[in-house]
Formats: structure tokens, C-alpha cells, sequence
């Protein structure tokens, strides 16, 4: 890219409304017809999408279906994807198996499912006390982390490209009150990943079911708490007539990122006019899925509110520094124990702290 400096700025603004209409920047230079001729083909592409979310689920299955009906749209016709549920192709947790082997060409899921295979893949999903969707989206274009995440993913014939983000999630819902860090200590609750070993580490236990059991877990006592997503999916759950308490904020997910991962053989066979529709569309997906949730959890949080039969209540602030120092802890183990963990790490970190220092100032002052 072109070093930009202020005398290069002010050039450029001054004859950027001149380029356009000489057509420099809308697609009429010789060099631009050239590359498009070279590009052109009729050969057709039938691809299987597989995806960690039950079929059509809400928003996340959701923009799966969106992202193959723009891709099919943009290509006319030449590329059709089948979007596959979690089972009805695969099992959920086999999809990264599955596009790495390439049983399907492409799938659709979130980087910290894959911790066990990889651990480093963590820090590329969601990090409890970590940066939030925009903040990690910068880090991925701009930051170098998706460059790391491609380093990461190369091992298992993979091209990753971020595909959507939840925005911050809730704490999740309690049937007692959390006053200090001892009303952790027994409590079982579901809640998987880092956060997980959060609350281990707290005293607490961390209890992995499958979603189709959480409303009768905790309806029955099996469990004492969950986290979930947001208000939007967890009204749809019910977990509202169950619970007593739905506790903010989500310190264990500020904005999960949903990913998009292609094996790299059929990415590579694409001419690169299809390539780019896939870029587009996984951008679309990926902006308009956070707007998506960020509009219905605003609908779903005042339609909780209203309902008047559960309290939010916020942690206190104690509670919330002692599981931010537990995670560190738990963030140090991993990244002393796997030099990838190191190095992605070290660079989420970093730019983690810079981009809070300049939203201290830009986006605190301003909310
Ligand atoms: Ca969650």
C-alpha cells in the first residue's frame, strides 16, 4: 500500500473527484478489461457448506443461508453453495474436519470451538475481558490478526475469513444472587470456553450440555446458571420464565467472532472473480450480522423489561475484577504452554490495549 502522508493526503483528496470522473476509479481503464477478460468463465461450481448451527437457526444459521442466496445473486448461478445444519450433514464439532478433508468445500462456525485441536484458535473467536466486535474487527484487517489466523489455519488446509460477530453478550441467568466472589464457589453453570475455566478457577463448575437440555437443566436444578447469547436468542429459549435474574455484562464474550472457512484446494481452484464474491459476501455477512443482533437484542431487552418477571442486575465490581485476574491466569497457561498462543496473543494484547486508550478517549467521553 501507498505511504500516506499529509502532502500525499491533501494531493490525493484534491484529485479524487477529477479520478472519477475520468473513470479511474469506475472500472474503464484498459488495464482493468484486461484483468476482467482474463477472469471470465462459464464453468459452473456446486459447493456444500457445512455449519456448527442447527438448521436456520436464528440469526447465525440465518446469515449462512443469506451468505450462499448473495453469493448465488452476485455470481448468476455460477456458484452454488448447499448450507448444511449441524447433523444433517455432519456433526456440529466435525465441520472444521470436514472442510480441511474437504467433505465440504466450506463451513461456518466460531474459531474457539476448535481450542482442542488448536489452541491458539481461541483468541480468534472470543476473549473474555478482550475487545469487542469493532475493536476485533480492526485487529483482524488492520491489526495482523487474521494474517496470523491464516498462519494458523495453513496446518489444516484452511483459508479463514471473519463471517460475522454476535456483539457483547449477556453474563447469563441465575436463580440466586451474586453478591461477592464465595456465591461462585459451588455453583454449577453452564458456560463453555475461557469463561469456563473462569469459573472453575472461581470455585465454581462449568457444565457443557447440549442447547436442546439447557431449559430443563436449569429449570430441574441440574444446573444453577447459563450463559446463553442475548437477550433476542434467550427470550426464544424462555430461560426468562425460569430464571430469576439476568446478569450484565458478558464479560466472558464482548463479541464473538463467527468465522468462515474454505479449504484452500477448491478456494484455489476459484477464478478469482468468484473469489472475490465469496470476500464480499463473508464482509456483508459480517457487518450485517452484528447490526442484525445488536437491533433485535435492543427489541428483546426493553421486551424483558416490560414483562417485569426478572431483574438485571449487574455484577459487582469486585466479582468482575476477580474474574478478570482468574483469566489472566487462565490466558497465561495457555499462551506458556503453545508458542502460536504466544504469538497471536501477544499481538491481540497489544493492540488491545492501544485501541481501549483511543475508545477511552473517542467512544467513553462521547457515551
Ligand atoms: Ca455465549
Amino acid at each position: 500500500m501507498k505511504k500516506i502522508n499529509r502532502k500525499n493526503f491533501i494531493k490525493t483528496a484534491a484529485i479524487s473527484t477529477a479520478a472519477v470522473s475520468a473513470g479511474i476509479f469506475t472500472g474503464c481503464s484498459t488495464e482493468q478489461n484486461n484483468n476482467s477478460a482474463a477472469v471470465i468463465s462459464n464453468k459452473h461450481y456446486e459447493w456444500k457448506m457445512v455449519t456448527t448451527w442447527p438448521p436456520h437457526f436464528p440469526i447465525l444459521g440465518e446469515y449462512a443461508d443469506k451468505f450462499a442466496e448473495w453469493i448465488d445473486a452476485m455470481s448468476q448461478g455460477r456458484l452454488k453453495i448447499h448450507v448444511y445444519g449441524g447433523n444433517e450433514l455432519v456433526p456440529p464439532l466435525e465441520t472444521l474436519d470436514a472442510v480441511s478433508s474437504g467433505v465440504a468445500e466450506m463451513g461456518h462456525g466460531a474459531a474457539y470451538y476448535w481450542a482442542g485441536k488448536a489452541p491458539a484458535a481461541q483468541f480468534f473467536g472470543s476473549v473474555p475481558f478482550g475487545m469487542n466486535a469493532v475493536q476485533v474487527n480492526a485487529w483482524f484487517e488492520f491489526g495482523g490478526g487474521l494474517d496470523l489466523w491464516k498462519e494458523l489455519y495453513n496446518d489444516f488446509n484452511l483459508i479463514p475469513f471473519p463471517c460475522g460477530n454476535t456483539g457483547g453478550q449477556m453474563g447469563g441467568w441465575f436463580n440466586k444472587k451474586i453478591n461477592s466472589i464465595q456465591d461462585i464457589k459451588g455453583l454449577k453453570m453452564r458456560i463453555p470456553g475461557l469463561g469456563g475455566k473462569v469459573i472453575t478457577k472461581a470455585g465454581g463448575s462449568a457444565v457443557l450440555a447440549p442447547a436442546g437440555e439447557l431449559y430443563t437443566d436449569l429449570e430441574r436444578g441440574v444446573i444453577d446458571a447459563l450463559e446463553w447469547i442475548g437477550p433476542y436468542h434467550d427470550y426464544l429459549m424462555g430461560f426468562n420464565k425460569i430464571a430469576k435474574y439476568y446478569y450484565y455484562p458478558g464479560w466472558h464474550e464482548p463479541g464473538s467472532s463467527l468465522e468462515l472457512i474454505i479449504n484452500k484446494n477448491a478456494f484455489e481452484e476459484l477464478p478469482s472473480d468468484l473469489k472475490e464474491i465469496i470476500r464480499v459476501a463473508a464482509g456483508k455477512v459480517n457487518i450485517s450480522m452484528l447490526a442484525d443482533f445488536e437491533s433485535k437484542n435492543t427489541e428483546y431487552y426493553y421486551k424483558i423489561l416490560n414483562e417485569g418477571k426478572i431483574k438485571y442486575l449487574p455484577f459487582p465490581k469486585d466479582v468482575l475484577s476477580t474474574f478478570k485476574k482468574l483469566n489472566k491466569e487462565v490466558v497465561d497457561n495457555i499462551t506458556s504452554n503453545d508458542a502460536m498462543s504466544k504469538k497471536v496473543y501477544a499481538s491481540y494484547k497489544k493492540f488491545q490495549k492501544n485501541i481501549s486508550n483511543w475508545y477511552e478517549i473517542a467512544e467513553r467521553n462521547y457515551i
